[in-house]
């Protein structure tokens, strides 16, 4: 931080910065320095080891994209395995399904829960008492190993980049033990970067899923604070006809589940538009 300006240190050589209007939480945790403070223009924002992880002011983005495209393409989640998102806002988009009636979190550092529920409330919301949450304070690696088979519909990894924690789960093992543990039209998502900066996340993540899932994908997100154009959500599905859902389908099915009308970037022309990749990231899957 110099003056009242905080910079991302994500690139070495390249960022983005904030003008701070007030420090709230600097906290070294087991596992990462966790940062929150209240800026100009994004409301209040979380750095996790210097690099922006949410904002106030653009989370609906991720956050929508991450849970309504795998729910509303499953068609009848009911139980939902949610990795990292400490924030709550994952939690909180899944538990506005109507049917869900199980959503467990496992999220590895409890300060990032506890700070987040302190200083940015709004993110999770009623989720963190809602009846149908579970929220384990764990390594996700260790509970997909214990998980037992055809125990969840759908999967959503909202993980730190695949250094230091979180790298585990952007494993060959991981994602062997996600494929077990879902149902057969089971599907699981994680966020893949940033691929005009990290083209090698989604490259390496993409060869990795294919080794569990027959149908290996990724859509995109435009989010204003993951800088350098689209973010690339990676999807991995057992059954190929979920990421084909027609419009119109996916409109009955929010609207059945109570998302249409809630959102701020998800619709069902984005979602079905999602898939359409620009060369320069479709590239980087293995059909592509
Ligand atoms: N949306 C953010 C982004 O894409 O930059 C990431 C959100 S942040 C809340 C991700 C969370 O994943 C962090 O709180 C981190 O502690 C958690 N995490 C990292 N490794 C993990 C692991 N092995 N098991 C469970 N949670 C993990």
């Amino acid at each position: 931080m110099t003056d009242s300006w905080v910079n991302e240190t994500l690139y070495a050589a390249w960022g983005q910065r904030f003008r701070v209007r007030r420090e709230l939480a600097r906290v070294r945790s087991e596992f990462q320095d966790i940062m929150i403070f209240e800026s100009e223009t994004h409301g209040r924002v979380m750095l996790l080891d210097g690099v922006v992880q949410i904002t106030e002011g653009d989370e609906f983005v991720y956050q929508e994209m991450l849970t309504h495209v795998p729910l509303l393409a499953h068609g009848a989640a009911r139980r939902v395995l949610i990795i990292g998102a400490g924030d709550g806002g994952v939690l909180r988009r899944v538990l506005q399904h109507r049917g869900v009636e199980r959503a467990v979190m496992v999220e590895i550092d409890g300060e990032v829960i506890r700070l987040c529920r302190e200083y940015m409330p709004g993110i999770g919301g009623e989720a963190w008492t809602d009846p149908r949450a579970e929220v384990i304070v764990g390594d996700g690696i260790d509970y997909v190993r214990k998980a037992p088979a055809g125990s969840f519909d759908v999967v959503i990894v909202d993980s730190t980049d695949p250094i230091g924690v979180g790298e585990v789960l952007f494993t060959d093992e991981f994602y062997a033990n996600c494929a077990r543990l879902l149902t057969g039209r089971g599907l699981i998502v994680n966020q893949c970067g940033v691929p005009f900066m990290q083209a090698e996340e989604l490259a390496e993540t993409s060869l990795r899923r294919g080794k569990a899932f027959p149908d290996i994908s990724a859509y995109v997100a435009a989010v204003p604070t993951y800088v350098g154009g689209f973010m690339t959500l990676g999807w991995s599905a057992k059954d190929a006809t979920l990421r084909a859902v027609p419009v119109e389908e996916i409109r009955a099915r929010a609207q059945a589940a109570g998302i249409l009308g809630t959102t701020q970037y998800w619709t069902p022309e984005i979602h079905v538009g999602a898939f359409n990749l620009p060369p320069y990231i479709a590239r980087h899957l293995p059909q592509g």
